[in-house]
């Protein structure tokens, strides 16, 4: 069975100063449960993290990535110069880039199948708005995201998979899925993830959408559930803590 999974993810947040003070503080308060723990900060602050995290078992995160190893492509960064940082898990397809930079699910498979290449884990970020839900559309969407997000992932490979289910209508608006939502659209990937992808180690999917200390007892009872992606609950260390507390 897979260890569960808990991501801090920091957005556009935090200077390299306060980046640092923020992992120290995770660093101290990081209970022995059977949990494994990432940070996710932004570029400018992963060398510093990196460093800071040296003696500990906390794992680092990117938000992004450019799939190409090297090139003419100003602004952007390679899968190598994260891995050489010491970069484990990289986000692709999280919704604030598909929703407000315009990705489409073909430039993330691209960036999947890259980050794997690298030797690092991919955490593939699937999720329907609300119109689409409403419209009954949510499987679709999750079965297009996933298909086409993973047509370049090679599963015999070493690298593993992480697959984040983040309802947009639930990302940063304090509205939290329902345990019984949440439970079917992790059954529903894990069933994809099952008959597509022929892995030893099965995937562990996350439920990333406002989850707080205050809402994740609810959360942590679905089996499907093998961790969280956290957002706005990851930029202080005693909410953090608080939702990682749950497997202390
Ligand atoms: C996220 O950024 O992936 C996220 C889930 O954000 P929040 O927890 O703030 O909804």
């Amino acid at each position: 069975m897979n260890i569960p999974l808990v991501l801090g993810n920091w957005k556009m947040y935090k200077t390299c100063a306060e980046a640092i003070r923020l992992v120290q503080q995770i660093k101290s308060g990081l209970p022995s449960g059977w949990v494994e723990v990432g940070v996710i900060p932004p570029f400018t602050a992963i060398a510093a993290v990196s460093r800071e995290l040296a003696d500990s078992p906390i794992a680092l995160g990117a938000q992004d990535v450019y799939p190409a190893a090297e090139g003419a492509f100003t602004g952007e960064i390679a899968p190598p110069m994260l891995a050489e940082l010491g970069v484990h898990y990289v986000l692709c397809g999280h919704s604030e880039r598909r929703h407000i930079r315009g990705e489409d699910d073909m430039f993330v498979g691209r960036k999947v199948a890259a980050v794997a290449e690298a030797g690092m884990s991919p955490v593939l970020c699937v999720g329907e708005k609300l119109e689409e839900r409403d419209h009954d559309e949510a499987e679709a969407v999750l079965l297009r995201q996933l298909s086409v997000g993973l047509a370049g992932f090679k599963s015999d490979g070493s690298a593993g998979l992480v697959v984040a289910y983040e309802p947009v209508w639930a990302i940063g608006t304090g509205r939290v899925a329902t345990p019984d939502q949440v439970a079917a659209a992790h059954r529903f990937i894990r069933d994809w993830l099952s008959v597509n992808l022929k892995m030893t180690n099965p995937p562990r999917i996350l439920y990333g959408g406002s989850v707080k200390p205050e809402n994740v007892d609810s959360l942590y009872n679905i089996p499907e559930v093998n961790g969280f992606l956290v957002g706005g609950a990851s930029l202080k260390a005693d909410s953090f803590l608080g939702i990682i507390n749950i497997y202390g």
